[in-house]
């Protein structure tokens, strides 16, 4: 007892919070077992999925039998990115639900893989792991061609971003630094069959598969009685990275705030009629108990980068290309952030030029030899463009009219 409460004490204030479900925390303090309101048992396993980058993968039994005393099968949310580092600590932990909580268990009694998204961090474990239990991968649809075929997804991805950097006016000679630095490169991960490609809107039992597309054109996000999983969607202290949707289809802003703002109404409808909060169990960071809350807050982050965005257009002598404003909001010094950088601020000047807030300001001289666009504000009261975000979506609407969005992203009735 004394160790586990030194353990707990070690975990971060918001970490602990999981307490909330009654769960205990593994000796090493890399893996919590979790309890719904119904008694379902969700495991919360911490891995190294990238250098400097940890991650949560969940195992819960076969949601067809979740209360079942001893699963003879177990669901996986997530492999890890199948780094060295990576697997090891799934491994590990598997071995501690095994010794610290569920005689039963063994790792070659995973039946499933099933994958928020497609991002290495998430399913490039998936052929080990597949390899070594057999068990089947399961993906959406718009995901799959990346998990099963990820060499011929990479090669096409890397020439699409090249023409996206020329237009973002990154010099020729630093655009295949930064593309390696990103990383999306052929034999960084190793493709696996899809057994089953999914759609959102699915029930396997108990759980409920949701499409919630933004941050990657497939994102999926598996609710379990009253806790969700919800990959890269929402997470606890960061903003999600977002994409522009002319380098990754149905992604973009207005994609990414419509799933938030699906997920909040799921959560609100989770508290009316199961008279509990729907905890979120993101991929990185902390679970979320308060989901409409941190959807609120994430907007007005958006809010604020666009803020930012239109003052360093008005304060700069000339019209600036994409890679200038990515450069002036957010240098690091890190060549490995800087795509993630670009394609943040591409994804806002997408959104807003959509809008008529942003204009391209030298549309008479870009060229298939001169693609770089150059923008400027195109609004006169600056004032008017804060809200952009929320007054396109009313995301913290008084005025909500929840059926539309509820039934289009798949969360309206059963
Ligand atoms: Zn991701
Ligand atoms: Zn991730």
């Amino acid at each position: 007892m004394e160790e586990r409460t030194t353990t707990a004490n070690r975990l971060d204030a918001a970490t602990r919070r999981v307490e909330i479900f009654g769960d205990e925390v593994s000796s090493d303090g890399r893996v919590e077992r979790l309890r719904t309101r119904a008694g379902f048992v969700v495991y919360r396993i911490q891995a190294r999925v990238l250098p400097f980058l940890p991650g949560s993968i969940y195992l819960f039994a076969d949601p067809g039998e979740p209360l079942a005393s001893r699963p003879s099968e177990y669901w996986l949310i997530d492999a890890g990115s199948g780094s060295d580092e990576s697997n090891a600590d799934l491994e590990s932990a598997f071995r501690t639900i095994r010794e610290e909580f569920e005689p039963g268990f063994a790792s070659e009694k995973i039946k499933r893989i099933l994958l928020t998204h497609s991002h290495i961090d998430h399913f490039g474990g998936a052929n080990e792991l597949r390899r070594r239990t057999g068990a089947e991968v399961w993906t959406h649809a718009f995901e799959s061609r990346v998990v099963s075929s990820f060499n011929e997804q990479a090669c096409v991805s890397n020439v699409r971003s090249f023409h996206f950097l020329r237009e973002a006016g990154v010099p020729e000679a630093e655009i295949s630094g930064i593309l390696d630095g990103f990383g999306f490169r052929p034999g960084r991960a190793k493709s696996t069959p899809v057994a089953k490609t999914l759609l959102g809107g699915e029930k396997f039992g108990a759980l409920r598969t949701f499409y919630l597309p933004g941050h990657s054109p497939g994102h999926l996000a598996f609710q379990l009685d009253d806790v969700i999983l919800t990959g890269d969607l929402l997470l606890s202290k960061t903003l999600t990275q977002i994409w522009p949707s002319r380098t990754t289809p149905r992604a973009g802003v207005w994609n990414y705030v419509r799933s938030l703002r699906a997920l909040a109404r799921l959560a609100e409808r989770c508290e009316r009629t199961l008279g509990r909060k729907l905890v979120a169990l993101p991929g990185h960071e902390a679970p979320i108990f308060d989901v409409p809350n941190r959807v609120r807050q994430v907007v007005r982050g958006m809010e604020r980068r666009n803020a930012r965005l239109f003052a360093l257009l008005e304060e700069a002598e000339e019209p600036l290309t994409t890679f200038e404003i990515a450069r002036r909001m957010y240098w690091s010094g890190r060549p490995n952030r800087e795509f993630f950088a670009i394609s943040d601020v591409a994804a806002r000047l997408e959104f807003l030029q959509q809008l008529g807030l942003i204009s391209v300001a030298n549309y008479d001289e870009i060229s298939v030899a001169k693609p770089t666009f150059r923008f400027r504000n195109s609004f006169s009261d600056a004032e008017a463009a804060e809200n952009t975000v929320e007054q396109v979506f009313g995301v913290n609407g008084a005025d909500d009219e929840p059926d539309a969005i509820e039934r289009d992203a798949n969360l309206g009735g059963d």
